[in-house]
């Protein structure tokens, strides 16, 4: 994790403050000074004594307030040279100031999006204006009257993540007004912008909000472009299974340039359009309002499922479904039983046939117990894979033409004399090129130190046997986070592994906040992640931040257990030491490849 401040002080004092920029501006209520001052100096920061490391380094939390923050740092040691002291300061931005009772003014904070709606959706409104005042919302025939709601049922967080801070001065009365209108069956409306009025002791206002309304009067049929394309279970919320190119899916509203993608009537996803091409609205007539009135010989996208065939393949086995077109799907892990759902939406059963070819008939050595089928739903067919095996490898789904394939991973075999001889690993050293991550006390960058630990994992993984994959191989590298989860899928990697080091948000403590932790996204690499976090935290010696589900690109790779590490703290005085240390590296890159070694060799049961 790495927040965007991968810059460097490169004043020639003795005394270096890597973090925070000088002049720079902070939203949190703290921040810390990190930094280098030679080796048994006495630092102070405005007056106060300041920890300082064996090595000469610090990170020094100083609160903030409102404006211009000045520190004086000095180290007395040293009184007599100019190097001895430095200036320092940092703003914090006031948050944005509530509406007053004496001013006349309304903002409308939403909808701030085009918004396409069909019956039964709601809009919601929220309005920020002078307290003590009726605000409505005048929407096509319809008047909604928004309600005040208290200061005391709004957020106060302070510490969200990564140095973003809202936090607004505490009110005795709220300016902040909220509403919502359910939208009716004999709603027509066609880009229309509500309209906002204020009446109060002060005077009237109005203001047209910036937002179009439409209800969606027919149906409409896209086509993604891209793989993957990103499919999300909210306009910017949590993403769920991405489609590959050429699915066809209906959309039945919008929200800016979120397109609402109807998967069944219970079911609904989102993707941008700039992952969507449009299918010629006339192809549907106008007066079809919604799904429930569509023609089933219409082009809405559906087909019949009949037989499924288990193949195999380089990678594995695979569940084949031919379908007469590309429909979306969606895929769901489960550990117990040991399984894979496959849901694909628009699709009717016909199956009378799930057919084998004779090496998966063989019950001995193949990764796919059984298949079976149902319909979940009308027109959502599911396709349900138990496996054989105590784990799972990985999976990927693809087309083939219009045949809808789950591929599973073989197991990767262990050998008799216990290496990784034929074991394909994936080491993805964190961020590179411009893309420097957090900085150390040193002013050295994650980037760096990333790459020097994983090219020394490289040695350690070769020694044993493994071939390694690496995602860049030379520090100046950058690669797209998508395109090193591609790497490790294009190569068939048996593992992908990503190597970072940690850093906190403004508002934090990184003398109390520290330690080795690891993240999985996916179920089958949750193991892994515990397994590789036991094995570096007993090298490094650190706090033990545990292993945690966390959302990261790296982690959500599905074609093999794949698992992100973040080492230590790189601002965090006595985990930096460390870290930049060659022989504490090397430590760390034995505990990587003896963790994944460890990870192979237990509850393995596709022996040789
Ligand atoms: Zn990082």
């Amino acid at each position: 994790m790495s927040p965007a401040w991968s810059y460097e002080a490169n004043n020639s004092n003795g005394i270096k403050v890597v973090y925070p920029k000088s002049e720079s501006s902070i939203e949190a209520v703290s921040t810390f000074l990190v930094g280098q001052v030679p080796i048994n100096s006495n630092l102070t920061c405005n007056g106060q004594s300041v920890r300082v490391n064996q090595s000469g380094f610090f990170a020094h939390v100083v609160p903030l307030h409102y404006g211009a923050n000045h520190f004086l740092l000095l180290d007395s040691d040293n009184g007599k040279t100019n190097d001895s002291r430095i200036d320092w300061t940092v703003f914090r931005k006031p948050p944005p100031k509530p509406i007053s009772a004496q001013e006349l003014k309304m903002e409308v904070q939403k909808p701030n999006y085009d918004l396409g709606v069909t019956s039964g959706n709601i809009i919601s409104f929220v309005v920020r204006a002078t307290p003590q005042a009726v605000v409505t919302v005048q929407l096509g025939p319809h008047q909604i009257t928004l309600t005040p709601v208290p200061e005391s049922r709004q957020s106060s967080n302070n510490d969200v993540a990564y140095g973003k801070t809202y936090r607004r001065y505490d009110l005795n009365e709220s300016d902040l007004y909220k509403g919502s209108y359910r939208i009716a069956d004999t709603d027509h409306f066609a880009s229309i912008h509500p309209s906002y009025k204020l009446t109060c002791h002060n005077g009237n206002l109005s203001v047209l909000g910036k937002s179009a309304i439409s209800t969606v009067e027919h149906l409409y049929i896209a086509r993604t472009i891209k793989a993957p394309t990103v499919v999300r279970l909210g306009p910017g919320l949590a993403r769920t299974t991405p489609l590959v190119e050429g699915v066809r899916v209906v959309i039945d509203g919008w929200s800016g340039e979120n397109m609402r993608c109807v998967y069944s009537p219970n079911r609904h996803v989102w993707i941008t359009k700039q992952n969507l091409i449009m299918e010629s609205e006339k192809e549907l007539p106008h007066n079809m309002l919604r799904m429930d009135k569509i023609n089933p010989d219409t082009l809405v996208p559906q087909a019949v499922a009949q037989t499924i065939n288990i193949l195999d393949d380089s990678y594995g086995e695979k569940v084949c479904l031919p379908l007469s077109e590309r429909l979306p799907y969606q895929i769901e892990q489960k550990l117990n039983p040991n399984c894979l759902i496959m849901r694909v939406y628009g699709v009717s059963a016909d199956t009378d046939w799930i057919t084998n070819e004779p090496k998966s008939n063989d019950k001995e050595g193949s990764i796919i117990d059984h298949v079976s089928w149902r319909q979940a739903e009308d027109n959502v067919y599911e396709v349900q894979v138990y496996l054989s095996g105590k784990r799972q490898w990985g999976y990927h789904a693809n087309y083939d033409g219009t045949t809808l394939c789950l591929s599973i991973k073989h197991p990767p075999t262990t050998t008799a004399d216990g290496t990784l001889r034929g074991l394909k690993i994936c080491l993805d050293p964190g961020h590179g090129g411009s893309e420097t991550g957090s900085i150390g006390c040193s002013g050295i960058h994650e980037s760096q130190i990333n790459f020097e630990i994983a090219d020394k994992v490289k040695t350690y993984l070769e020694d044993l046997g493994a071939t390694v994959i690496m995602t860049r191989n030379v520090q100046s590298d950058g690669p797209s986070l998508d395109d090193r989860v591609k790497i490790a899928t294009d190569n068939q990697a048996d593992f992908l592994v990503s190597i970072h080091n940690n850093a906190l948000p403004d508002g934090r403590d990184p003398l109390k906040e520290h330690g080795t932790s690891s993240y999985w996204y996916h179920p089958q690499s949750m193991e892994l992640a515990a397994s590789l976090k036991k094995s570096v935290k007993e090298a490094s010696g650190f706090l033990d931040l545990g292993s945690r589900y966390q959302n990261l690109a790296l982690a959500r790779a599905t074609a093999m257990p794949s698992v992100l590490l973040e080492i230590g703290f790189m601002i965090n005085p006595d985990e930096f030491t460390n870290l930049i240390d060659p022989q504490f590296q090397s430590k760390i890159a034995e505990s990587i490849a003896n963790g994944i070694k460890h990870y192979f060799y237990a509850n393995n049961d596709s022996k040789q």
